[in-house]
């Protein structure tokens, strides 16, 4: 891991730099210039707000996955940028903030290359899980999570044993349709469901938030990140979205990690993690300010797709990596205004339903999957 008492800046590959966390991370950098430095940035189109990174932070790689670089500019073009940027000789970690499974191949050719990830992508261990971790160990590198349920777990974890850890209970803000009667959430609008109570993010894992798929993933990822067998990790509502996530421990005792909503802080601690630095720029906990803090059992009847991910994961095999291209898809389909918010749970179910017990041992059998998955969905678009 990095240390912080390095004294050369530590050289960090960003994936996704245009986006939600990808603009967190600049932040991060911007607070710390002596301790961490971008060497190479990508973006998927977006050009002109990657061109002004560019121009401030000068990384020596540029990357755009689709659109035109500037003439003369030097940029990498194509997908194949992803991975070329997570393998770059000057990064000794990659922060993969790619949305979606298009940041599978990143991830794993960062770990083949022994480096340290600190992942975002949640989507890479949900479509393939199994195969990150193994390739991880035996490629030498290690998985951070940046998810800030994941990155409270680490915390409450330092220094504990696996067999000393009785459950993981994960929180969930519950979306905007937290309180919304059952029948009516089939009905939300786009602009309801990016209207998220607590965190600014990305479209997609904002929809996820609303239909609680991003649960359903954040489970999976859990599962795999810290080896946790999945009746004994948890959910739970709460709307304050101040208490990260929790671990029981065998002898009953419960530790939780606390702090205001800010992508920051995970992003940082993912980047020194053991260790701790001063400084995450998150303001700081008043715990009488805050006032209290509420917790509630998730409605799984309102939330189908929770359930349904949760059941891919346990399924295991193509189940997630399937669960996991469907949701992409109905979620891309109800963004466009092709599908309404009810109907998602219905396509992901369907594609469940034909696909889920296809093979999914190797990467290529997920991948297959993955691809039949999106096809299912799309094609039944139009009917
Ligand atoms: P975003 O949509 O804001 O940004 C996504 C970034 O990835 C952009 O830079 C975009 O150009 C790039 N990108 C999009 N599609 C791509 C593709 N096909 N190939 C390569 N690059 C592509 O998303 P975000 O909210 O920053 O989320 C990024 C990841 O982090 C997601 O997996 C999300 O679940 C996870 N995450 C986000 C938050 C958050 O607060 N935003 C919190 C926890 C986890
Ligand atoms: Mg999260």
């Amino acid at each position: 891991m990095v240390s912080p008492h390095t004294r050369d800046p530590v050289g960090v590959s960003l994936l996704g730099s245009t986006g939600s966390i990808g603009t967190s991370a600049l932040r991060v950098f911007a607070r710390h210039p002596q301790r961490f430095v971008p060497v190479a940035l990508t973006a998927n189109g977006r050009v002109d707000a990657l061109a002004e990174q560019v121009a401030t932070w000068k990384p020596s790689y540029v990357g755009v996955v689709s659109g035109e670089p500037p003439a003369g500019s030097g940029w990498h073009r194509g997908p194949d940028c992803l991975v070329e940027a997570a393998t770059h000789p000057d990064a000794q970690v990659v922060l993969n903030a790619v949305v979606g499974a298009a940041g599978l191949h990143a991830t794993l050719a960062a770990l083949r290359a022994g480096r340290t990830v600190a992942l975002a992508n949640k989507e890479t261990l949900v479509v393939a899980g199994e195969v990150v971790m193994a390739t991880a160990r035996t490629g030498g590198g290690t998985v951070v999570p940046v998810d800030s349920e994941h990155s409270a777990i680490l915390q409450c974890l330092a220094g504990r044993r696996p067999e000393e850890v009785r459950r993981l209970i994960i929180t969930a803000s519950g979306g905007p349709f937290r309180t919304w009667p059952t029948a009516r959430i089939s009905d939300a609008t786009v602009a309801d469901a990016l209207n998220h109570p607590t965190w600014r993010m990305g479209s997609k894992i904002t929809i996820d938030s609303a239909t609680l798929a991003n649960k359903a993933l954040e489970v999976i990822e859990a599962h795999h990140l810290f080896g946790v067998p999945y009746d004994r990790i948890e959910v739970v509502v709460h709307p304050q979205s101040i208490v990260h996530s929790f671990v029981e421990f065998i002898d009953g005792s419960v530790v939780a990690q606390l702090g205001v909503p800010s992508m920051e802080l995970p992003i940082l601690y993912a980047l020194t993690h053991p260790e701790r630095i001063a400084d995450s720029g998150v303001p700081r906990y008043d715990p009488v300010a805050a006032g209290s803090l509420q917790f509630e059992p998730v409605r799984h009847d309102a939330f189908p797709t929770l359930t349904l991910g949760i059941e891919a994961g346990r399924a295991g095999g193509a189940a997630p990596a399937v669960f996991n291209a469907a949701n992409e898809e109905a979620v891309a389909a109800f963004l466009q205004g092709a599908l309404t918010f009810g109907q998602i749970p219905v396509r992901i179910a369907s594609a469940l339903e034909a696909l889920a017990d296809r093979p999914g041992r190797t990467l290529e059998e997920l991948l297959e999957a993955d691809a039949e998955a999106r096809r299912h969905v799309q094609s039944r678009l139009s009917c």
